[in-house]
């Protein structure tokens, strides 16, 4: 647990919180109070659908870097004694002195092997893994309808509202508001859209850069390139989210998870 809080203190994780208050708050009680009024039908609406999508956001950053991404499992011996993984990868890692199971790769900012590792992430102070993935996913889903739904509130307030931009105060406001909004819309949303890539073919970041040189290949000799874990697009939705699509938005929903030291591979 020391650990885990350990990863709250972090210069980025922390500025990503501050950034995710400062749009929550200005945008309820200023942009969308100003253009609507919270006191309004309309106004409570607003204030009550983006703060579910902020309360989202919040919670699913949380378990994201709360969850362990996943550790090898100890004794873990692979069951093939082939040099390499189907994936291509090593079996053995040199660093931790141990064997890897497939889809598994050390990870030199936390100085251990991570399960599934897609990648090591500052702005949660931790890798993405096996077992924080579904959380992250999530998070990317929320940030980003929340941070666009934030925009269509402060792009609405600017347009129908009078402002006396004479005000510098008033003037710099707005301007680094709409930055911060902006800049959480675009890279959230590029963030989702570039998971629900790899989620529909089933790869990992990590994963996705290796095979690029098979994608290559097997582009030039006129065939289409199929990732080994890509299990068809519903069933590889199933293998993150789980197979009750009632918790496939709940952060914590994560009982389908195994130990990550095994993965179907596609039949093709
Ligand atoms: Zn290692
Ligand atoms: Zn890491």
């Amino acid at each position: 647990m020391a650990e885990k809080k350990h990863r709250l203190v972090s210069v980025p994780l922390l500025s990503v919180i501050c950034s995710m208050l400062y749009v929550y708050c200005s945008t309820v009680f200023i942009f969308l109070d100003e253009w609507l009024g919270i006191g309004t039908a309309s106004g409570i609406l607003n204030a009550i659908i983006f703060s579910w999508l902020a309360f989202m956001t919040f919670f699913s950053f949380f378990v994201a870097v709360l969850t362990d991404p996943g550790s090898v499992p100890p004794f873990f011996a692979p069951a093939v004694e082939d040099a390499r993984h189907d994936s291509g990868d090593a079996v053995y890692c040199e660093k931790c002195c141990s064997y890897k199971p497939p889809r598994t790769h050390h990870c030199r900012v936390c100085k251990r092997c991570v399960l599934k590792m897609d990648h090591h992430c500052i702005w949660i102070n931790t890798c993405v893994g096996y077992k924080n993935y579904k959380s992250f996913v999530i998070f990317a889903l929320h940030a980003s309808l929340g941070s666009c739904y934030a925009m269509v509130i402060f792009v609405s307030n600017l347009m129908q509202k009078e402002h006396d931009f004479g005000i510098v105060s008033a003037k710099l406001f707005y301007a680094l508001s709409g930055l911060v909004i902006l800049s959480a819309s675009l890279s959230s949303t590029s963030l989702f859209c570039w998971h629900v890539y790899l989620l529909a073919h089933n790869m990992t970041t990590i994963e996705y850069r290796g095979a690029q040189k098979d994608r290559w290949l097997a582009n030039r000799s006129g065939q289409k390139y199929r990732h080994p874990f890509d299990l068809g697009f519903f069933q590889n939705l199933i293998l993150i989210f789980g197979p009750n699509m009632l918790k496939w938005f709940c952060p914590t929903a994560v009982g389908h998870l195994g130990d990550g030291t095994q993965f179907p591979i596609s039949n093709d």
